[in-house]
């Protein structure tokens, strides 16, 4: 397979890593305590797929939940990178979606066992085209939404998490050494819920930053 491509950015996808009960609301609303650390998953570049794309409700699954997310693009190599030098890492950002098997992750929660499955299937990470970070972007302060057939389920903003941008590349680079097309999902706000084959999912990031919108097979 060859490598994806971020869209708006020259770059080939590498690893893709994920924060889970990144907000505090949402850790809520799945009756999860509130994490002392990141909470680190991977999902596979087969996940990956972009604007205008169609979700597949896998066969294994009849809960398949949205969550919308920031996603952060790594610029350049780095290890043991300081939260001082973290945004010198970051070549763009954008908004996918992190669907989830929930009923999957719900048996392998209780069950003790990794989240691979519930996360990783084919389409299960769409992304928008990317931007270039700048200074008029504050990344502590953007706003992420969510709606599906023009129905607003999700809202909240970057200032809302409980391990800023900054601190996740920091803490992921003390793990990992991130590369140039590496993907950092941050986490979802409150409102996820299932999808239905037909349903028509938009998500936006900013104020007309960048947008996504795929529909469900
Ligand atoms: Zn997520």
């Amino acid at each position: 397979m060859n490598d994806k491509i971020i869209p708006g950015l020259d770059l080939a996808i590498k690893s893709i890593y994920c924060i889970g009960r990144n907000y505090a609301e949402h850790a809520k609303e799945l009756n999860n305590p509130l994490p002392t650390s990141p909470i680190v998953f991977l999902k596979p570049q087969s996940s990956i797929c972009f604007d205008d794309d169609e979700i597949i409700i896998p066969t294994q699954s009849s809960d398949v939940h949205h969550e919308v997310e920031l996603v952060i693009a790594i610029s350049k190599k780095g290890k043991n990178i300081t939260e001082s030098d973290a945004i010198e890492h970051i070549e763009g950002i954008g908004i996918g979606i992190d669907f989830t098997a929930r009923d999957i992750q719900q048996k392998a929660k209780e069950a003790g066992h990794p989240w691979s499955v519930a996360k990783g299937f084919d389409t299960f990470a769409p992304i928008s085209r990317f931007v270039p970070v700048n200074k008029n972007i504050d990344l502590e302060n953007i706003d992420l939404e969510l709606s599906v057939n023009g129905v607003k389920r999700q809202s909240g903003n970057s200032s809302q998490m409980i391990f800023s941008i900054a601190s996740l590349i920091s803490y992921l680079s003390e793990i990992f050494t991130l590369y140039p097309g590496d993907l950092i999902f941050t986490g979802t706000p409150s409102g996820v819920s299932s999808i239905q084959s037909g349903d028509r999912i938009t998500a936006s990031l900013g104020k007309n930053l960048t947008s996504l919108t795929v529909t469900v097979k």
